[in-house]
């Protein structure tokens, strides 16, 4: 007997023997336990099968193999993820219709996953591209869209003015068009978004189920964000509705010294003087072509200009100023904020740029400090706060402001989350 391993015999004879016994069938019903093994299924692309696809299903291959031979009913599918962006420039550049292309790169894929000898019920082979498969998405889509769940609205989009389209994230190399290299902008678009937030606290208490690492369950808990706080109306003189902001700090609000607005706040031109209208209006445009990304860095100076319109704050009757800053998004809060420059490091750092006031309102364990170096962020007890004076900070110091302002109408305990509904609209041919 031949001891060395020929794979062109072994190999082609074994997979001749499972495709005419059709080995790897899976049974709808069966007296034995199930066992579902599913990979990920590749975006069939040009190149073929990478040594990255075959690192990912030799593996779990291996696994569906040794479950059948432990006697499970495995059910081991595989599909196509076949719309896309680069079905998309890949057709361009070969100048065929994507359906070919994508037809012809999946037969590619499914000839090679044969010749590596993965055990797949080619059966059940969905591709998302064909209208077999995607009268489901479809349908689930209508499921969504008559419970409210999906739902159009106008939000922010990058736009090329010479190429005329809508860009994705991806498609925007600083500042740039990827294909013609124009400066880009953002500007507003009627998108379709599927309304996940209305799933933010069980998205977050089934965390609790699962058994996924501690590392994952806690990047899902920052991306959600819940935040315990409180809405505060902040009157504006001449104008018939008051400033909201949400803060996760009423205690501090006898310090409130100033507000900022996003950019795009609808209420940025109402308060704006005429004096200011023109320094508005450029930092509004500049602020347009920054990503939220770029905006929310840490590493990014903050900036921003003064409307020349004041707002009033609900607990000392003070009259504080209002500024634009494009480190406050529309997406997040109510897309305005009101700042405490004593007991937040980022407003300290603003006011102090600005020459804007700073009142301390939480004084640390040794006193009230008087002239501050730098932001309190500490606990502590309230000065400078009314009746309020002497109470712990934050709690229950929060609590009995957002009480009294709430006695009043002008204030609202509230639960924020950071999530945001899901923009699932694309404008693509292909998908
Ligand atoms: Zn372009």
């Amino acid at each position: 007997m031949d001891r060395r391993y020929d794979p062109h015999a072994i190999e082609q004879k074994w997979q001749r023997i499972w495709k005419e016994r059709d080995a790897y069938r899976t049974p709808d019903e069966s007296d034995r336990p199930k066992f579902y093994c599913l990979d990920f299924f590749p975006y069939p692309s040009g190149d073929g099968l990478s040594v990255g696809h075959c690192r990912n299903y030799v593996p779990s291959d291996a696994v569906a193999r040794y479950k059948r031979m432990q006697g499970f009913n495995v059910l081991h599918p595989m599909g196509w993820d076949a719309f896309g962006l680069p079905a998309e420039n890949y057709a361009i550049k070969m100048g065929v219709h994507p359906r070919e292309t994508t037809r012809r790169n999946i037969a590619t894929y499914r000839r090679q996953m044969e010749m590596i000898g993965l055990s797949f019920d080619w059966s059940r082979e969905i591709t998302s591209c064909e209208p077999d498969y995607y009268r489901w998405t479809q349908w689930f889509f209508l499921l969504l869209y008559e419970r409210g769940l999906a739902y159009r609205a106008t939000g922010q989009q990058w736009w090329c003015p010479s190429c005329r389209t809508i860009l994705a994230n991806e498609q925007v190399e600083q500042g740039r068009c990827w294909r013609c290299g124009s400066e880009v902008t953002k500007k507003d678009l009627e998108q379709w978004y599927f309304r996940i937030t209305a799933y933010a606290q069980r998205l977050l208490d089934d965390l609790a189920a699962i058994d996924w690492p501690e590392q994952i369950k806690l990047m899902q808990t920052n991306w959600i964000g819940r935040s315990e706080g409180a809405e505060i109306d902040f009157e504006v003189p001449g104008q018939p509705q008051p400033l909201t902001v949400f803060t996760t700090r009423p205690d501090t609000l006898f310090g409130a010294t100033y507000m900022v607005l996003a950019p795009e706040h609808p209420m940025v031109d109402a308060v704006t003087t005429p004096e200011q209208r023109a320094a508005v209006r450029a930092y509004q445009e500049q602020a347009r072509r920054q990503s939220e990304i770029e905006r929310l860095s840490t590493e990014k100076e903050k900036t921003g200009v003064f409307t020349g319109g004041y707002a009033v704050n609900p607990v000392n009757g003070a009259r504080i100023p209002i500024w634009v800053g494009d480190y406050v998004l529309m997406g997040y809060g109510t897309g305005a904020i009101m700042a405490v420059p004593a007991h937040d490091e980022r407003d300290f750092a603003f006011a102090q740029k600005y020459g804007l006031p700073v009142v301390e309102v939480i004084a640390p364990p040794q006193g009230p400090q008087g002239a501050l170096r730098e932001a309190y962020v500490g606990e502590g007890v309230l000065v400078n706060s009314g009746r309020f004076d002497g109470l712990a900070a934050p709690a229950p110091a929060g609590a009995a402001i957002v009480e009294w302002l709430a006695g009043e109408g002008r204030a609202r305990a509230t639960v924020n989350y950071k999530l945001r509904d899901w923009l699932v609209s694309r404008q693509r041919y292909w998908g």
